[in-house]
């Protein structure tokens, strides 16, 4: 049998345009269909947008800081925030460019349309009302936020409110903010908004937010933001969300109604497979509706392969991308190659930063690890003379017995791009012998990592 294509990727994000291309690369015919954007949520509306946003956000901080430093600034510095998005949209276009010319470059079909399966070697596309095969397909069509609001059920009002996709195209900065959620979406959108001027509150369900993450730096976490002025309210959620006017009201299960001009959703994403049709090519969806695969990303067809956050494994854009080379290395270089999760790093992108490589301490516990704690918990330079009462946390997980370094954790200034390095050490199985040897670099934050020389405590796994 022939078909029109050697590959089809379904979905233009990190992982479907690296697939793409690499697979053009190694000389397949391959196409690729987008409705909407290419780049995806990375590109359009996640990681640069935000990361941009983030950016926006703390020069208020320096702006204040500044006279400690001998600037002084006459009037009020105030921001402008259609300027800003502007700015912003100028530039997700221009990446979001670089992308199509990357593909076209490397002589990638592309189809600015839906498309959806047919039977398991055709798909269809929407727009053009035809079909294409192909010998070998991607799902790469990402995940979206969820709306589905409270825990035991779906709460009224719940389309009243935005989530990450539309808070990048709203037309006035909001005064008052409301955050749902305790994950990383939430956590670094309120800090946004809070950086900008609005008041912000974040509801979350739990105890404190960033489950999964270390004890100490949550605890950290929930610290600065109470010190920074944003309300934190804890074991809360809504209960109904209603329109009064201009202005939300949210009622909560502590009896409260919370007034505010936009309430943003961050209650962790869905994977986009329910138009998908992968039914007709005996494609099998897990519990979530994500796409199930082997250690290849293959699905249970076996010409089938999906990588990226709709096979809900790490929601990362670099795992994304690596899952896609793997991808290629499988299907097209006769190298079958299984992606490898050990030690991903990520980020929080709070002001400051939370960073981490590797376990949390009740990770390293509960994997029957023995372990040592090195903590170390200083106030930056920077902020001497700025007079901000902020400080830097860092911690390291160390197995007792073998003396490798399990995890670093760091909750301060820059704290992702020191922990880029970081990573790289673990990566090598570094041990706490080879982080003292290695020299300080003076005067920065990232040499407290180096010379954390006294041990906070030692814990054994329980029973
Ligand atoms: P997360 O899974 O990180 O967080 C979801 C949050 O919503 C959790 O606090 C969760 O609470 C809460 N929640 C879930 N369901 C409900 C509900 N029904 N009612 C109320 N609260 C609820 O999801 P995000 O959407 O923030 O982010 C998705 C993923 O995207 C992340 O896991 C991450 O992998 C990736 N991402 C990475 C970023 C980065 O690298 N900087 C930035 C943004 C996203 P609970 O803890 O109790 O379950």
């Amino acid at each position: 049998m022939t078909f029109d294509y050697d590959l089809f990727v379904i979905g233009g994000g990190s992982g479907g345009v690296r697939a793409a291309r690499m697979a053009a690369e190694a000389g397949a015919r391959v196409a690729l269909a987008e409705e909407y954007r290419m780049g995806g949520t990375c590109v359009i509306r996640g990681c640069i947008p935000k990361k941009l946003m983030v950016y926006a956000s703390q020069f208020s901080e320096n702006f204040m800081d500044a006279p400690g430093y001998g600037w002084s600034i006459s009037g009020t510095p105030r921001f402008d925030w259609s300027a800003f998005m502007a700015n912003k949209d100028r530039e997700i276009a221009r990446l979001e460019g670089l992308y199509t010319q990357a593909l076209q470059t490397a002589g990638v079909t592309i189809f600015s349309d839906r498309a959806i399966f047919a039977d398991p070697h055709t798909l269809f596309l929407l727009n053009d009302e035809r079909k294409v095969t192909a010998e070998k397909i991607l799902i790469a069509t990402g995940n979206r936020p969820t709306r589905e609001m409270g825990t035991t059920h779906i709460i009224p009002g719940g389309d009243l409110c935005i989530t990450s996709n539309e808070v990048f195209h709203l037309e006035t900065m909001p005064k008052r903010v409301l955050v749902a959620g305790g994950g990383y979406i939430a956590l670094e959108f309120a800090h946004i908004f809070h950086g900008l001027g609005a008041h912000v509150s974040l509801v979350y369900r739990g105890e404190k937010p960033l489950r999964g993450f270390d004890d100490d730096m949550r605890d950290a976490v929930l610290e600065s933001m109470r010190a920074r002025g944003l309300e934190v309210l804890l074991g809360c959620e809504f209960t109904k969300v209603q329109r009064r006017g201009d202005q939300l009201h949210a009622e909560t299960n502590h009896g409260a109604v919370i007034e505010c001009d936009q309430i943003l959703l961050a209650i962790g994403r869905q994977p986009n497979t329910d138009a998908l049709h992968v039914e007709k090519a005996g494609v099998e969806l897990g519990m979530k509706g994500e796409v199930v695969v082997d250690d290849y990303s293959r699905t249970s067809a076996a010409h089938i392969y999906a990588v990226g956050d709709v096979t809900n494994r790490v929601q990362l854009t670099p795992v994304a991308i690596h899952e896609a080379m793997c991808f290629v290395e499988t299907a097209f270089k006769n190298n079958p190659t299984k992606p490898d999760y050990g030690h991903v790093p990520s980020a929080v992108f709070t002001t400051p930063e939370l960073a981490v490589v590797g376990m949390s301490e009740e990770k390293a516990l509960g994997m029957g690890h023995s372990v040592d704690i090195y903590k170390a918990s200083f106030r930056p330079l920077l902020h001497t003379l700025g007079g901000r009462p902020v400080r830097t946390s860092m911690k390291l997980v160390v197995d007792a017995k073998t003396g490798q370094v399990l995890g670093v954790h760091i909750f301060g200034d820059h704290a992702a791009e020191i922990i880029q390095a970081a990573a790289v050490a673990l990566r090598l199985g570094a041990t706490k012998k080879d982080f003292d040897r290695t020299i300080a670099l003076h005067p920065t934050a990232a040499e407290e990592l180096v010379t954390m020389r006294t041990k906070s405590y030692s814990k054994a796994p329980a029973g």
